[in-house]
């Protein structure tokens, strides 16, 4: 009689969470350590494991059309747990820390040199709905046509989409610079994550006692939260992606 357990998609599984275990503990760790770049460290960890073994050695689809492809096919694949833990269930419990720690799109956009915006904020959020939508139809279309191989094709969709969302980010990021912009305005992944994350336990608070309204903690902030504020109506409270800035910056230690 086999063992069950030690299918390969359960080895599989292991090891996924394992490693992603293993590099969020060395984060804390160095974040612990008061280590400067702790965050980008569990950054390119994650992201590079992501984008290079499960996207292009394991041909999953973990950008949004391939949660449709999956979602459509009734599959129970590691995008689909991908999305229900990082990105729809997750964000409950740890708001956008998948956009602070995680994201490969986000992982090269940190390396442009905007680090905190320098204009205000634009009205242009709405596109991300858009582009929600877009991926939405492309996937339901390839279904409705009953297009063959669609397998082949969503691993292309995965190469072609990705290209596209590093040259519209970076163009973007210089464009306004604002390293962020795609996040800000683009990104269709934030149409499940902002409501979501209005809910999220782990949230940055201000000490009011402490703090002495000196602003610097909204000037570093890559995202333009007014994390002084408590409520969760706090100004672009959603954008919040836990990137530790404020607090590391904050001369009162007031958050
Ligand atoms: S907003 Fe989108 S592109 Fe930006 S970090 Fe989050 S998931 Fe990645
Ligand atoms: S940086 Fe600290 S002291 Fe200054 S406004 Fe923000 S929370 Fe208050
Ligand atoms: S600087 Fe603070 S408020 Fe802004 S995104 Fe990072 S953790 Fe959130």
């Amino acid at each position: 009689m086999g063992n069950d357990f030690f299918n390969k998609d359960n080895i599989f599984y292991l090891f996924n969470f394992s490693y992603i275990g293993l590099s969020i503990s060395l984060g804390i760790f160095l974040f612990i350590k008061k280590y400067k770049h702790a965050r980008r460290i569990v950054q390119l960890l994650v992201g590079l494991y992501m984008l290079i073994y499960l996207g292009l050695i394991c041909n999953e689809n973990m950008q949004i059309e391939g949660f449709w492809y999956y979602l459509f096919t009734g599959v129970f694949e590691a995008a689909t747990i991908h999305y229900a833990v990082a990105k729809i269930f997750g964000p409950l419990l740890f708001g956008r820390g998948w956009c602070g720690y995680a994201c490969w799109t986000a992982m090269v956009l940190d390396f442009l040199p905007y680090k905190s915006p320098s204009q205000p904020r634009k009205k242009l959020g709405w596109i991300r709905y858009i582009t929600f939508m877009v991926s939405l139809v492309f996937v339901a279309s390839l279904f409705l046509a009953k297009v063959g191989n669609i397998e082949r094709i969503m691993f292309w969709a995965f190469i072609v989409g990705n290209l596209a969302y590093y040259a519209v980010g970076i163009a973007l990021a210089f464009a306004f610079k604002d390293n962020r912009a795609f996040c800000k305005y683009i990104c269709p992944i934030t149409v499940f994550l902002k409501p979501m994350s209005y809910f999220s336990v782990l949230r940055i608070k201000c000490d009011k006692d402490k703090c002495i309204s000196c602003e610097k903690c909204k000037r570093v902030c890559p995202m333009n939260v007014d994390v002084t504020d408590n409520s969760r109506k706090r100004k672009n409270g959603t954008e919040c992606i836990l990137c530790m800035e404020c607090v590391r910056n904050c001369p009162k230690d007031a958050l």
